[in-house]
């Protein structure tokens, strides 16, 4: 017997990104223009390593909030 039916049971997954890949591939470090990547819970851009929150699915890309 093989089972392969995906039954949606309504729990969630624990890895489920704070934000849509798609979201992400749009964001843009506010400092200096490089691209961002998820770690966490939180982003990060590539270039200089600035960190920004996410809340509430929306991340808080202002110069002012950022994280060194
Ligand atoms: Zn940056």
């Amino acid at each position: 017997m093989s089972d392969t039916s995906a039954s949606q049971t309504g729990d969630q997954p624990q890895d489920t990104p704070a934000i849509s890949q798609e979201l992400l591939e749009i964001l843009a470090c506010p400092i200096d223009k490089s691209p961002v990547k998820l770690v966490g819970d939180r982003l990060v851009c590539q270039e200089q390593g600035h960190k920004y929150r996410i809340e509430d699915g929306i991340p808080i890309m202002l110069v002012d909030e950022v994280e060194q």
